[in-house]
């Protein structure tokens, strides 16, 4: 069968590749983080719901700051261990939102979103995966203060990695929500859809939740018969991607269709289409006639698109 990879498609996919080593062993060891912690070479990333603070030189925008810096902002709602980079110890800081409000007017600071810093490029590519490490877990912790199961007060453990209820001693994980996104392919064409939240040339893959008792493939064939009335056949999983808004797991995946006639479902798409290759070709490189877009490289949904036209032959082989 063949085997789109995504990950070996041109680079540019935000948030992978990650050179953080996450020494979960040493979580619970009060010692060894404390040693990270103190290390004058540790790094820490600061954010404050959605944004992200950036030392800014110039034009030049680093997310670490010093274990000093990162405490004159003002006390931190959590602080997690994210792991080793190399030998540089990397953690998460928290701060409430109102705390970066105040720091956004000074000159020496860049406060915003973690979606700009990667269509923008503001970091180096391998400093992403930590951001979007700390964005997803200091998120979750600010969602679930309170037990699931109870409602007390629950208190961060494991160096920010579990979060514990003092009164029914239930012991509660980070959570990572897994969506399928695909690409409805037949023949020399594929499905693209678009959401009323696009800027308005843009298309891209299908996407939705997997739900529980779903398999991915399940997910995969159920969204596109929701979204477009597509039924389909073989799925082909082609890579994924964190996307930590606020914490999701992308899955994207190719899946054949025998059928041609859509039917949209407008409560979940604003419209959908057939694309041909040559025609997704002028869109991968900005030439669209029409000035039609795919989403960026940062974005899976781009590389599965790029994978269909690059690699189209091998994926009908791998349908048949
Ligand atoms: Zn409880």
């Amino acid at each position: 069968m063949s085997r789109p990879q995504v990950e070996s498609s041109p680079s540019g996919l935000a948030y992978v590749g990650s050179r953080i080593e996450r020494a979960a062993a040493q979580r619970g060891d009060a010692t060894a983080l404390a040693a990270f912690a103190g290390d004058p070479r540790a790094g820490f990333c600061v954010i404050g719901g959605e944004v992200v603070l950036l030392k800014k030189y110039g034009e030049v925008f680093e997310p670490l700051f010093s274990g000093a810096q990162a405490r004159a902002f003002g006390a931190a709602r959590e602080t997690v261990f994210l792991g080793l980079m190399g030998e540089i110890p990397c953690f998460g800081v928290g701060l409430d939102p109102e705390a970066i409000a105040v720091l956004k007017g000074r000159e020496d600071l860049k406060a915003i979103d973690l979606r700009s810093i990667a269509v923008q490029g503001l970091v180096a590519p391998e400093l992403l995966p930590p951001l979007a490490e700390a964005k997803a877990l200091l998120g979750w912790h600010a969602r679930h203060r309170f037990c699931s199961n109870c409602g007390a007060a629950t208190l961060p453990v494991q160096a920010g990695w579990r979060r514990d209820c003092p009164a029914c001693k239930t012991e509660h994980f980070p959570r990572t929500d897994p969506v399928v996104i695909m690409l409805p392919i037949a023949g020399e064409r594929c499905v693209l859809g678009r959401s009323p939240r696009f800027p308005p040339t843009m298309w891209s893959a299908l996407a939705g939740f997997a739900e529980p008792g779903e398999s991915i493939e399940e997910a995969v064939r159920r969204e596109v018969l929701e979204e477009v009335g597509l039924v389909c056949a073989s799925v082909t999983y082609c890579g994924s991607q964190p996307w930590p808004f606020p914490t999701s797991l992308m899955i994207g995946c190719h899946v054949a269709t025998q059928s041609q006639s859509i039917v949209i479902d407008r409560s979940e798409i604003e419209d959908a289409r057939w694309f041909g290759r040559e025609e997704l070709k002028t869109m991968l490189a900005r030439k669209h006639p029409q000035g039609l877009t795919t989403p960026p490289p940062i974005a899976i949904a781009h590389h599965l698109i790029r994978a269909f036209v690059e690699q189209a032959d091998q994926i009908l082989h791998g349908q048949s």
